[in-house]
């Protein structure tokens, strides 16, 4: 007899990467996503970060975590409808310095946007 067990969710993050998250995410929600389309899942991704901006103002870290997690997975859904790569896209334009001033430690005046 074979016993199936659920993996936990510490085991699924052992060895997360953005890659893994994004086909982990596609794996489960993919077929309600492209049903959804980008339009609308924009709209849940926005709603989301409206929700960040209230956790943020909260003393819930509890909370605060969920959100950031909710807002990364929202992101990571419109990165597989739109077929874009985040980990790839991420790793060009934040893994080899500032993308502005090219310094490992951002030099850009502080109101310029990196
Ligand atoms: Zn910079």
């Amino acid at each position: 007899m074979t016993m199936t067990t659920k993996k936990t969710g510490s085991d699924n993050a052992s060895q997360l990467t953005v890659n893994k998250l994004q086909q982990s995410i596609q794996e489960m929600f993919g077929h309600k996503d492209s049903q959804r389309g980008v339009d609308g899942t924009f709209m849940w991704f926005m709603e989301e970060v409206g929700e960040l901006a209230g956790a943020l103002r909260s003393d819930n870290r509890e909370e605060l975590a969920g959100e950031f997690a909710d807002v990364l997975a929202w992101l990571v859904t419109l990165a597989n409808l739109t077929g874009i790569d985040l980990e790839q896209a991420v790793a060009r334009k934040y893994c080899q310095g500032c993308p502005r001033c090219m310094a490992e430690v951002c030099k850009c005046q502080i109101s310029a946007k990196p």
